[in-house]
Order: C-alpha cells, then sequence, then structure tokens
C-alpha cells in the first residue's frame, strides 16, 4: 500500500467533534456522568495502534447507579404509560436520526474498528437502521392470546409483559448493528435497558446514546456503561436488580454469564455465541460462484464474524480446482486501514486479538497442516496496524485445533471429503452449532444438508445473508434464543396468564 493511501484520514468535521468531545462520559438516567471512580480508558484505532478518545470506565458502583435509573423508569414515569404504537414511534425516530448521521456513523466505526469505510457505510448503517424500523414495527403488535380452557365459568387470556430491566452485553465486530439487534427489540417490548458495549468499540453506542435523547427516549430508559467485560459486564450480569441479560460473544463469557444469572437472581439470558462454521462445496455446483462465496463466507470482516464459514468441505473431484481458485480470490483481496480507498478487509480489532489469531496460525503450522497463502502478519506501511492476510491452509486432521477452535480471524482450513455420510459427520463434529453452507445445483441434496447439519442457521448457494425478519442463534455450545424476527420478542417478553370467573 502506498504511504499516501496509508495517511490519516480527514475527518468529516462532526465525527471530529464528536472524538473532540473527550472523555467520554456514561448515559445514566438521561444523563452524560463521569464514572463514580473517576477512571478512564483508551479505545484505539486498530489501523495505527493510536489512541481515539479517553472514556469512562464503569465500575460496580455505576452499575448500581445505571440499574436503579433503569428500574425507576421501568416502573414509573412516562415510560410504562406509553402505547406500544407510541414506543414505535420513538424507534422509528431513533433509525430517522441514524440515517441521518450516518456518514459520521460510518467514520466511528471505522475508526474503532478498522473495518472499511464503505463495509461501515453501505453495510454496518443500513442494517442497524433497518432493524430498529423492523422492531419498531412490532412495537404495537404484542399480541397476547385468549385459551379456551375446559374449567367451566372460566375465560383465560394472555398478555405479554416486558422482562424488566435488560443488561445488553456486545462484542466489537460489528459495534452498532449488535446494539441494533439487542436495544430494538427489547425497547419495541417495552422494556429498559443497560447497554455495555465492548471496551475495544465504544464511540458508536455512546453516539447512539446521545441520539435516543435527541429521539426523546424518557431518561433512564436507555443507559449506556462504558467499560470492559470485568469489572462492568461482570457487575452487570450479577446484579439482583437486572431482570434479563441478551449476551453476544464468545463460549467462555456465555458460560461465566450463566453461571452469574444462577448465582444472582435466575435473571432471564440469551446467549449468542461462538462459532467453527462448515461450508460444503459439492462436486455438482456452479464453482465459480462457490469459490466466491467461501472466499467471503470466511475472509469478510477479516474472518471476525460468528458465521465465519472457517471450514471449507470440498467433495474431492473439485478439491485443486477450489483450492486454487479459493487461493487466486484471496490474492485480489485488499488488505488495509479502513480509510485508504478500494480497500476489501481492514485490520484485527486490538493487539490482543491480533495475537491470538497468530497463535491459531502458528499452532496449525506445526501441527503439519499447509499455509496455501497468508499466514505472516503485514509489515511494511500497515506495521503499526493489526493487520494479517487471508490465510488458507490444507491437510488439516478435523481433530485439530484448527478445525475445532473458533480463530475469529481470516483462516480457513480446506479439506476434501468423499461420501455424505463422512460429510455430515465431519460437519457436525464441533461442540459449535452457529450456521453453515452449502453449494450445489441438486435441491434435494441442499435441502437433506439443512436437515442434517447442526446448525441455527443453513445457506444455500449463499452465505451471511441476514434481515431483521429472519431469526438467527445457534445450535449446540453456540447458545441458545433467536435474535431477529418475530422470535426475538420472546427474548424481551414474557407471558401472564389472566383467570377471570365468570
Ligand atoms: P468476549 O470476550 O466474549 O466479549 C463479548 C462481550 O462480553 C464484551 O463486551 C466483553 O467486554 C464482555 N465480557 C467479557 N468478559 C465478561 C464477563 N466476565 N462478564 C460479562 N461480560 C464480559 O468476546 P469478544 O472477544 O468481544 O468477541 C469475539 C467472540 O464473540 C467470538 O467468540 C465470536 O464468535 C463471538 N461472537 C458471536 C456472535 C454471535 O452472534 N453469536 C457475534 C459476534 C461475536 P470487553 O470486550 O469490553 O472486555
Ligand atoms: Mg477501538
Amino acid at each position: 500500500m502506498a504511504a499516501a493511501e496509508n495517511a490519516p484520514p480527514q475527518l468529516r468535521a462532526d465525527t471530529q467533534t464528536f472524538l473532540n468531545s473527550t472523555p467520554k462520559q456514561l448515559l445514566i438516567g438521561g444523563e452524560w456522568q463521569p464514572a463514580l471512580s473517576g477512571q478512564t480508558f483508551a479505545t484505539l484505532n486498530p489501523a495505527t495502534g493510536q489512541p481515539l478518545a479517553e472514556v469512562a470506565l464503569a465500575g460496580e458502583a455505576d452499575v448500581e447507579r445505571a440499574v436503579a435509573a433503569a428500574r425507576t423508569a421501568f416502573e414509573s414515569g412516562p415510560w410504562p404509560a406509553l402505547s406500544g404504537a407510541e414506543r414505535g414511534e420513538l424507534l422509528w425516530k431513533l433509525a430517522g436520526l441514524l440515517e441521518q448521521h450516518a456518514d459520521e456513523l460510518a467514520e466511528l466505526e471505522t475508526l474503532d474498528n478498522g473495518k472499511p469505510l464503505r463495509t461501515s457505510r453501505l453495510g454496518d448503517l443500513p442494517t442497524a437502521i433497518k432493524h430498529f424500523r423492523y422492531y419498531a414495527g412490532w412495537a404495537s403488535k404484542l399480541e397476547g392470546a385468549t385459551v379456551p380452557v375446559s374449567v367451566p365459568n372460566q375465560f383465560v387470556y394472555t398478555v405479554r409483559e416486558p422482562m424488566g430491566v435488560a443488561g445488553l452485553i456486545i462484542p466489537w465486530n460489528f459495534p452498532l448493528v449488535m446494539a441494533a439487534w439487542k436495544l430494538a427489540p427489547a425497547l419495541a417490548c417495552g422494556n429498559t435497558v443497560i447497554l455495555k458495549p465492548a471496551e475495544e468499540t465504544p464511540l458508536s453506542a455512546l453516539r447512539l446514546g446521545e441520539l435516543t435523547l435527541e429521539a426523546g427516549f424518557p431518561p433512564g430508559v436507555v443507559n449506556i456503561l462504558t467499560g470492559p467485560g470485568v469489572p462492568t459486564g461482570a457487575a452487570l450480569s450479577a446484579h439482583p436488580g437486572v431482570d434479563k441479560v441478551a449476551f453476544t460473544g464468545s463460549t467462555e463469557v456465555g458460560r461465566k454469564i450463566m453461571a452469574a444469572a444462577a448465582g444472582s437472581n435466575l435473571k432471564r439470558i440469551s446467549l449468542e455465541l461462538g462459532g467453527k462454521s462448515p461450508n460444503v462445496i459439492f462436486a455438482d455446483a456452479d464453482l465459480e460462484k462457490s469459490i466466491k462465496g467461501a472466499t467471503w463466507a470466511v475472509f469478510s470482516t477479516s474472518g471476525q464474524e460468528c458465521v465465519a464459514g472457517s471450514r471449507l468441505f470440498v467433495e474431492k473431484p473439485v478439491f485443486q480446482a477450489v483450492v486454487d481458485g479459493l487461493a487466486a480470490q484471496a490474492a485480489r483481496i485488499r488488505v488495509g486501514p479502513g480509510f485508504a480507498p478500494k480497500v476489501h478487509i481492514g485490520p484485527i480489532v486490538s493487539e490482543k486479538q491480533l495475537q491470538t489469531v497468530l497463535g491459531h496460525i502458528e499452532r496449525g503450522r506445526q501441527a503439519g497442516a499447509t499455509v496455501v497463502s497468508g499466514g505472516e502478519r503485514l509489515g511494511g506501511d500497515l506495521a503499526g496496524g493489526y493487520f494479517i492476510p487471508p490465510t488458507i491452509f490444507t491437510h488439516a486432521g478435523d481433530s485439530l485445533p484448527l478445525l475445532q477452535e473458533e480463530i475469529f480471524g481470516p483462516v480457513v482450513a480446506v479439506t476434501p471429503f468423499d461420501d455424505w455420510d463422512e460429510l455430515v459427520a465431519r460437519a457436525n463434529s464441533t461442540r459449535y452449532g452457529l450456521a453453515a453452507g452449502a453449494w450445489t445445483r441438486d435441491l434435494s441434496k441442499a435441502h437433506r444438508f439443512a436437515k442434517v447439519v447442526k446448525a441455527g442457521t443453513v445457506w444455500i448457494n449463499s452465505y451471511g445473508v441476514f434481515d431483521p425478519a429472519a431469526p438467527f442463534g445457534g445450535y449446540k455450545e453456540s447458545g441458545f434464543g433467536r435474535e431477529m424476527g418475530r422470535e426475538a420478542l420472546d427474548l424481551y417478553t414474557q407471558t401472564k396468564t389472566v383467570w377471570i370467573g365468570l
């Protein structure tokens, strides 16, 4: 990459204004406030390793304050008195504000997370906006049922009520989209929320917090606490005043959330966790399309996607053609800072995550797997950031960590298969079950694969497509609960059954 392309970006005036208003504070009860301890932390630009802003570090005492504010807003004041239609209007208004500030928010996302500006602006922003609009519609459609019981002289009906105070803990790979996946249904259902963005990427959530106030959400309905997993996230998940925690992140932290819920008030939890998703190319597939599809299934967002198609199974007759095609595609992917023109993928989010990914690559090599392309950190102009090129492995056994552990980087292992039973057993041979893909022209084979693969989402002749209307979540240790679609309403409501003696 030429030096000029790697120069610091010319930011928009509004982005610069937001960045300059440092240190960033916590949103509690409708007010921006410093952490009680006065502590802050720096959020870094992963393209350069340089600090972007100082952000308040919420401790247990701040969690306490936020829970109190969210409880008050849930029990009294304007929020519980609003109709579903009125909540829907607020969500719709928020979507409009996101649209109005989309260029600024896209810049913040690229600065903080590293992804290409084009991806932020044309991918993440519209996705988040669509999400708020979709759930704005649901807010006025939370119906119960009348229940025909056999007991005489009783009239029975159900109502859907909000859970109460919801803690929303999200990762750094899609900061604004992850916030939208949780905030939109939680608020549509009438909960009050405490959002904890990832330590690596707090900026877009903080700007979103400002926009919730501008949209007119009453004080305490949306609270935002920035800080690390411990203490901020841990205090939220252990707090007896939190009724529900919705979490997206690693399976390891998911276990801790579950334990914290069990050890406190049995709060409701929903977990969207890791994956090691199989993607299958059958010999009858459209090879050009499937090779491109398999490339982006794993390398988009530099592989930092829970659904990354990181295990690519290829039917033997086309194995070499696919490996060669994949390597040719990988060679064309431009890796660089998110603000450079024509970049396809950006850096890994942090030095720590970079080292984790490089560790996986090194262990794969030591175990005897072959690196077909990539495999080394990029230097030169990119040495200051956390860049890894698309990396392709072959000759890796299914039991290797390379094929069992989530890497969360641009790394794929390609292996051949001979027959159906072998394929199915191998595709299902990890502890995860988040997503799966298959490429074939044979319709019945496609349906048979969708039926036998143990995954919450199956893509046939496509990969990584999402829509707010389509439920998403994991099988096995990839978690439970479904976000998006009508099913997400179940995560944020509880059913009350009312018996009327006639
Ligand atoms: P992570 O360490 O699990 O963190 C996720 C969130 O949990 C962050 O906000 C983190 O805070 C917080 N956290 C960490 N320790 C905690 C604790 N003890 N109690 C409460 N909260 C805690 O995962 P990550 O490194 O950010 O993201 C990568 C992982 O997330 C991958 O495994 C990936 O598969 C998974 N992921 C899953 C999905 C999905 O939809 N299923 C989507 C995206 C990512 P800090 O980061 O601030 O410390
Ligand atoms: Mg950052």
